[in-house]
């Protein structure tokens, strides 16, 4: 029945780089999950917030507000 159709999995966005999907740009790494430089982002309280904000306007600029 599947046969012939494929399977398409969502591509986790970035949470560096507001906008952008993972295009896995840090060699080693499977996806945001084990990425080092998330890790030292989202480690540190001010990094992270900024990232948050870039990631809010990301998504105001992609639903067009
Ligand atoms: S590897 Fe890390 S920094 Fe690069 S796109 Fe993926 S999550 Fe972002």
């Amino acid at each position: 029945m599947t046969e012939g159709r494929k399977r398409r999995f969502p591509q986790p966005m970035c949470p560096v780089r507001a906008g952008d999907p993972c295009s896995l740009c840090i060699p080693g790494t499977s996806g945001p999950q084990d990425c080092p430089l998330v890790q030292l982002v989202m480690d540190d309280p001010e990094l992270r917030e900024r990232a948050n904000e870039l990631r809010q306007a990301a998504r105001k600029r992609q639903q067009g507000r």
